[in-house]
């Protein structure tokens, strides 16, 4: 590809916490960072993050676009060149080059993929349909909703035992529906929703169908119980929650650094990938933890490990 933007030291694709922590450190370095962010703003999943930070230290009580916006005016004030709605669309790791919108090239001397996770969704018809209209992606902010109504949650991780805590509490009516019976949600959750004598849970089912008109009204359940033949069901619901978690999102490297089975990019203890030159930081490596300290401490580390590399690369020359 030939770049039409090949002036960036470190360019960095993804403006999450991760890919601003990049930035920022990057830019500390002297390496005259750019910032890629597909989004109209910066944050990642800070922006769909409704609840109040308790756990990453100087952010307490702030819920997720507020500590967005702080770190945008981070950004602003210490001079960090970014672009938002600059999706990138085609990726070369061997020459550092980087598509926007399948027609701007920009080129590094050392790239940065921070790109995150995305939720996964039910792929039903009427998931998209209803988005904001009783499809909701998160009970923290939309709870006030449904109170003394039928909602529905689909999972078995803590983030659906945690939405249906939530919802219950807010005096919504909670039906539960998980694909298995067996539920990755840590002990602490099941104990509390399998117990719950109010929350409803639904074993090998899967949703096929949300229906209404204007808003969700109902849903089709398809129940395939071991020991019995599949039946089909209808619940009547004003809400449905999807809860099935996050997958990576890299299929534009696939080939190119080396992944694990779930598409998450490998990487050493300094983020860098399989690829010479190119570095991985935050969700997108499937860390430990999945959290703002350690997206923020992985992309100040790429940031000094490009460096480091650039002045090595610089030396032999
Ligand atoms: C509801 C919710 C609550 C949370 N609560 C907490 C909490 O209380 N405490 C905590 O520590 N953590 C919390 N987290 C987790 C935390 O937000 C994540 O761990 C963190 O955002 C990861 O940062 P990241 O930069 O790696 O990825 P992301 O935040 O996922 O950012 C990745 C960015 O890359 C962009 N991108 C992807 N592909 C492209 C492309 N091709 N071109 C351009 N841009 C692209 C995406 O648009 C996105 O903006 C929460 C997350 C959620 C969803």
């Amino acid at each position: 590809m030939a770049a039409d933007n090949n002036q960036n030291d470190l360019l960095i694709v993804g403006g999450g916490p991760a890919g601003i922590a990049a930035a920022l450190w990057g830019k500390r370095l002297g390496l005259n960072p750019l910032l890629l962010e597909a989004a109209a703003q910066l944050g990642g999943q800070l922006l769909r993050s409704h609840n109040r930070s308790v756990d990453c230290p100087g952010f307490y009580g702030l819920v997720g676009a507020d500590i967005a916006e702080r770190l945008t005016v981070h950004l602003v004030r210490e001079g960090v060149r970014f672009e938002t709605q600059a999706p990138v669309t085609q990726i070369d790791c061997a020459t550092k080059t980087v598509v926007v919108h399948g027609a701007v090239t920009y080129a590094g001397r050392a790239l940065v993929l921070a790109l995150g996770v995305r939720k996964r969704k039910l792929g039903i018809p009427g998931e998209q349909e209803f988005a904001g209209r009783g499809v909701s992606t998160s009970a923290t902010r939309d709870k006030g909703q449904y109170v003394g109504r039928e909602v529905v949650v689909v999972g078995g991780g803590d983030g659906a035992f945690e939405e249906a805590l939530l919802l219950d509490e807010a005096g919504a009516h909670v039906t539960l529906v998980h694909r298995s019976a067996n539920f990755r949600a840590r002990p602490l959750y099941r104990d509390r929703v399998l117990g719950h004598p109010r929350i409803r849970v639904i074993t090998h089912a899967r949703l096929t169908t949300i229906e209404g008109t204007g808003w969700v009204e109902r849903v089709t359940i398809k129940v395939s119980p071991p020991d019995a033949p599949p039946h089909q069901m209808t619940l009547p619901v004003d809400g449905v929650f999807p809860a099935l978690g996050v997958m990576a999102d890299t299929e534009l490297v696939a080939g190119q650094v080396a992944r694990d089975a779930d598409g998450y990019i490998l990487t050493d203890r300094h983020g860098a990938t399989s690829c010479p030159g190119v570095w991985a930081c935050g969700d997108t490596t499937r860390p430990l933890l999945s959290s703002l300290s350690t997206a923020f401490g992985d992309g100040a580390t790429v940031a000094k490990a490009a460096f480091d590399w650039l002045e090595a690369q610089e030396q032999s020359r």
